[in-house]
């Protein structure tokens, strides 16, 4: 049984030669990334805004240096799954593409896919909020090391902090702005695992169709999107995307 169902989507696809693509917590999950939404063990008795705010830093950062610390180290121990795989191995058969993602995991980076655009930044990184300096993992954790109090500074000062989005936070503009221009130019869209129902990411897919694009969701579930998309493969991505992959490539006659 094929994925890609339809004539005109396979036509679509055949000929496609820009494909954008929306990633959200569902392909995550699929790696065994839980959600963090602050409901695991020690960190049951914290509010997600007392974690994941800049308010909430700025009064305990000694403790959001934790949570951050804490998330890293779980998702450091976990591999990209058969769809950040898939999605890299699509990125080498077209000539454009972009991999825009709402996850701050870095398994596509992990997985092989070279043009990412992080809406929501990535937790491998920590910068300081008063120059801006930016602090890998290694230099992170040695300044860590460095102070007591086990909360990092800058050479200037300031306090050094994850390079995330935090709640009330607006996306970073340069990726955003990057992210809308793909999805206005390309021919095809594609979104996995996301709800579509967070904006401002989740009018990347319905601009992408306004301006032409052929839209592809995959998604176990219904979603706000469902009503919209051109195509829906139901399912998890880790289990159809391969084979999508397989098939486009069969469809522009690489196998
Ligand atoms: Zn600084």
């Amino acid at each position: 049984m094929s994925v890609i169902e339809g004539k005109k989507a396979k036509e679509i696809l055949k000929k496609a030669e820009f494909i954008a693509v929306l990633t959200g917590s569902g392909i995550s999950a699929e790696s065994g990334i839980p959600t963090f939404r602050g409901n695991d063990g020690l960190w049951k008795k914290f509010s997600p805004e007392e974690l994941s705010s800049f308010e909430g830093f700025y009064r305990n950062p000694a403790m959001v240096t934790e949570w951050y610390r804490y998330r890293r180290k779980i998702i450091l121990g976990t591999k990209p799954n058969p769809a950040h795989l898939a999605l890299a191995d699509l990125e080498r058969i077209v000539t454009e593409f972009y991999l825009i993602t709402q996850n701050i995991d870095r398994l596509h980076q992990r997985a092989g896919s070279k043009k990412v655009i992080e809406l929501h930044g990535n937790i491998m990184e920590n910068y300081c909020i008063k120059c801006g300096k930016v602090f890998d993992i290694e230099e992170f954790d040695c300044v860590y090391e460095k102070f007591e109090d086990h909360v990092p500074r800058c050479e200037c000062g300031g306090y050094i902090r994850p390079n995330v989005v935090w709640f009330g936070e607006p996306l970073p503009e340069e990726a955003f702005s990057e992210a809308y221009k793909a999805a206005v130019n390309c021919e095809v869209f594609i979104s996995i695992g996301t709800s579509g129902a967070v904006r401002p990411a989740a009018d990347l897919p319905r601009y992408a169709k306004y301006n032409g694009a052929y839209l592809i969701e995959i998604n176990p579930e219904r979603s706000y999107l469902t009503d919209i998309a051109d195509l829906w493969v139901k399912g998890k991505a880790g289990e159809v995307l391969p084979q999508f992959v397989e098939e486009v490539k069969k469809l522009k006659g690489m196998k």
